[in-house]
C-alpha cells in the first residue's frame, strides 16, 4: 500500500486525497488468533504536509473472518477504523532508518508505505471477546451441542435443579 508523496513532501501546506484498495495478507501477531481478511482492504485517506511532516488522516475499511468465543463458528465481520498517523522523510534526519519515533514513523524516498499502519490499526480494532452476535447461545458444556440450533436434553436440567427433580420423580411413578 504505497503512496507517491514527491510532490506532497516538497510543498508544505499541500494536500492529497487518495482511496485504495488492496488485499493484504491475513493479520498476525503475537498474543492474537490469526484473522483472515475476506475482501481486498479499503483505506480513504487525506494527507497533508504540515511543516515537513505529512499526516496522514482518514479511515481504512476491511471484512475479516473471526471465530466466535461462544459457538466457535466463524463469520465475517467489517471493520471501519480511523487512522491517524505522522510521516517524516527520514532523509530530514540523517541517521533515521525507517523506524518509529515518537509516534512519528519514518520514510526513505518518494514513497509512504502504509501497510504496517493499516495492519495495526485493523488489529487495534478487533474486538476482544468476540461473539457472532449478542445473543449467541454458544455450545452446551456437557454434550457440546450448538445451541443456536436448538436445545439439547442436558441443558433443561441445569437451567433450573427444580424442573430437574421434579422431572426425576415422573420418571420413576
Ligand atoms: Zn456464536
Ligand atoms: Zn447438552
Amino acid at each position: 500500500m504505497r503512496i507517491n508523496v514527491a510532490d506532497l513532501k516538497k510543498t508544505p501546506g499541500a494536500q492529497l486525497e487518495i482511496s485504495l484498495e488492496e488485499p493484504l495478507p491475513s493479520l498476525a501477531e503475537e498474543g492474537v488468533q490469526e484473522v483472515r481478511l475476506l475482501a481486498p482492504v479499503r483505506v480513504d485517506l487525506r494527507l497533508r504536509n504540515v511543516d515537513g511532516v505529512i499526516l496522514a488522516e482518514g479511515k481504512i475499511r476491511a471484512q475479516v473472518s473471526l471465530c466466535c468465543s461462544r459457538c466457535l463458528k466463524e463469520f465475517s465481520q467489517n471493520l471501519e477504523v480511523a487512522v491517524n498517523e505522522a510521516y517524516s522523510d527520514a532523509g530530514d534526519f540523517p541517521g533515521k532508518g525507517e523506524e518509529e519515533e515518537d509516534g512519528i514513523i519514518f520514510f526513505s524516498g518518494n514513497y509512504i508505505d502504509l501497510t504496517a499502519a493499516v495492519r495495526e490499526n485493523l488489529l487495534a480494532a478487533l474486538p476482544m471477546k468476540v461473539t457472532c452476535r449478542e445473543d449467541c447461545r454458544g455450545l452446551c458444556p456437557r454434550c457440546g451441542q450448538d445451541l443456536n440450533l436448538g436445545d439439547c436434553g442436558c441443558r433443561r436440567q441445569e437451567i433450573d435443579p427444580r424442573l430437574a427433580s421434579l422431572g426425576k420423580l415422573l420418571a420413576r411413578e
